[in-house]
């Protein structure tokens, strides 16, 4: 391929430990900016059904997904370098290489909005992946976003989530249950992941400092953690896009 990584791999893979552990104390659940981080509900849906609508990245020759990207001048050099340090990890145990942007018409505009966002799969074009300066710019954070990007959706909205997950509709804050809507996903035979990054925070949403989503039957199972893709989470983009 004409692709030129500016680091390589083993590079990225240590820049990407170091970055993680220097983040290792940021989870989800105290970044509030994380929640309704989905830019639009379209009925788009842990894998979208957009998937069958032609909402994947596309394979190449050789079975690598190339993902283009540009990564807006607002940040500084530092916060470059975790925006990059998830993009690469994909690199080590998946076949989805993001890449920067040459003209290619559909890629990820990676800029500082409000919030942490992210459409779910492919748009067409360019796509906006909001990461806020100061709020967004943790690699699990990044990871999670981009995830949402290849056209994966909250664990806790799966098909099955409630043999896995009560959701206590009364405490959470009036106009906000839509987040907690269950979707016909395709979970590509793989199990509910309570430690996977794209599960939401035991007190997500909640008006009064009650749960909003506790485990069953186990209430003590710790539930979105996760300070970065979890072995499933890798599984899966692999079951999607690599197989
Ligand atoms: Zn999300």
């Amino acid at each position: 391929s004409n692709v030129h990584l500016p680091i390589t791999i083993p590079q990225i893979t240590a820049l990407s430990r170091t970055i993680f552990q220097m983040s290792v104390n940021q989870t989800l659940d105290e970044s509030t900016v994380l929640f309704g981080d989905i830019a639009e509900y379209t009925g788009f849906q842990n894998a979208d059904p957009c998937i069958s609508r032609g909402c994947k990245w596309s394979k190449h020759k050789k079975g690598k997904v190339y993902v283009p990207y540009s990564i807006s001048n607002q940040y500084s050099i530092r916060e470059k370098q975790i925006i990059q340090g998830a993009l690469y990890s994909f690199a080590n145990t998946t076949c989805i290489r993001f890449i920067p942007r040459y003209r290619q018409q559909d890629y990820l505009h990676i800029k500082s909005e409000s919030g942490c966002y992210s459409f779910v799969g492919r748009r067409g074009g360019e796509q906006v992946v909001s990461l806020q300066r100061f709020g967004c710019v943790y690699h699990g954070v990044v990871q999670h976003e981009l995830l949402h990007a290849l056209g994966f959706k909250h664990e806790q909205t799966r098909s099955d989530r409630d043999v896995h997950v009560r959701i206590l509709y009364q405490n959470i804050i009036h106009g906000m249950e839509h987040n907690f809507q269950k979707f016909q996903t395709n979970n590509l035979g793989t199990p509910y992941d309570y430690n996977s990054i794209m599960h939401y925070g035991r007190y997500a949403f909640s008006k009064n400092t009650e749960p909003t989503i506790i485990p069953i039957p186990n209430n003590n199972v710790a539930i979105g953690r996760a300070t970065e893709m979890s072995r499933v989470d890798f599984q899966r983009v692999n079951k999607l896009y690599c197989g």
